[in-house]
């Protein structure tokens, strides 16, 4: 089978297209035929071996693939060959035409939900999902700022927010990610490109400030944050490029919070709870992914390159 292989840390460069051995489903596994592949920022920054975890070289990259269980190994019991899945990790990589996983990290896709939008569901939704309900402890009626709405992460929390009956804000550094953000169901959107939207932000609160931000680029945006806070506000940290100051006295004056997780050390409970509200929310058309480009396997590097850049408008997506 084709797969990317990385064997040195480096530029998109080191991506290679490559010939390997297509691997057997042992007891416990499954073999996905993949569909799809979601490409992720965390996907770059391993590759770069700037990452907190670094894989053994070589390696293939990606956790998130969505296509159809090709075969099944000894004592499977979820999944049966040809069951359309997502996959949530896996063993041998998701850049590939086929990946082996673990029964666990393998989930069923409900079939309104196209291969492409099935691999843009772990890491963005799983994160989304999280952050809202585990860190957030989110309630309906509050008013949440997605603070970067525009990609793979924000497109999901402002739709999981919308459904649960939230108010929702939503940032985009573009006209046309501004559009995505209000079409996905943000009452509000906000450029975080222009001078002043934190005025803005506050005065569509009528100056109480908002209950919850789900942050993107906390290096910037941690500060000014916690001035758009209402009383008992929570920051949840998603994303962070680097190191920010803050005035601690922000966060006494309000009873508030800052929170932070990353999607690699969620518990067991916590992974089979948000696997359970995402097949519902697909199910009942509430959680739509956002493809915002599809690209061929072997033009990974052009990936990696392009979602780094600025005017996100959902998930950039390779099809092997
Ligand atoms: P993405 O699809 O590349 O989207 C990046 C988002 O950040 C876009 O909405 C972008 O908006 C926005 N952004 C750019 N400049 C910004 C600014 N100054 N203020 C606020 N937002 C800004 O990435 P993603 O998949 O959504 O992931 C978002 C971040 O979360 C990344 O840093 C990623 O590594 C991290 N992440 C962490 C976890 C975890 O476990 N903690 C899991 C998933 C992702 P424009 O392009 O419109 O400017």
């Amino acid at each position: 089978m084709k797969a990317i292989r990385v064997h040195q840390f480096g530029g998109p460069e080191v991506l290679k297209l490559e010939e390997v051995p297509t691997p057997k489903p042992d007891a416990g596994q499954v073999l996905v035929r993949v569909r799809a592949v979601g490409v992720n920022p965390y996907d770059t920054l391993m590759r770069a071996g700037t990452y907190a975890i670094k894989p053994p070289l070589p390696y293939t990259p990606g956790s998130d693939a969505a296509g159809t269980v090709e075969a099944v190994g000894p004592a499977v019991t979820k999944v049966k060959p040809g069951d359309r899945v997502y996959t949530a990790r896996t063993l041998t990589g998701a850049y590939a035409e086929y990946t082996l996983a673990l029964e666990e990290q393998v989930n069923r896709l409900p079939d309104k939900i196209s291969f492409e939008q099935g691999a843009g569901v772990w890491v963005p939704y799983g994160t989304a999902y999280h952050a809202i309900h585990h860190f957030a402890k989110a309630r309906a009626g509050e008013t949440v700022l997605v603070h970067g709405a525009s990609g793979g992460v924000g497109t999901a929390s402002v739709q999981i927010a919308r459904a649960m009956g939230m108010t929702v804000f939503g940032t985009a550094g573009t006209d046309k990610g501004l559009d995505l953000v209000k079409r996905e169901g943000a009452h509000q959107a906000f450029n975080h490109r222009s001078t002043g939207y934190h005025e803005e932000i506050m005065k569509a609160t009528a100056g109480k400030g908002v209950d919850v931000i789900l942050e993107m680029l906390a290096n910037v945006n941690l500060g000014g944050d916690l001035k758009m806070l209402a009383l008992e506000g929570r920051v949840v940290v998603i994303g962070s490029r680097g190191d920010v100051t803050i005035t601690p006295r922000d966060l006494m004056s309000r009873r508030a919070s800052v929170r932070a997780f990353t999607l690699w050390a969620a518990q067991p409970a916590e992974v089979a709870e948000i696997h359970a509200g995402l097949f519902a929310g697909m199910e009942n058309g509430t959680l739509r992914p956002v493809v915002a480009k599809t690209l061929p396997l072997a033009e990974a590097a052009r990936a990696h390159k392009e979602i780094l850049e600025p005017g996100a408008e959902g998930k950039i997506v390779l099809v092997p």
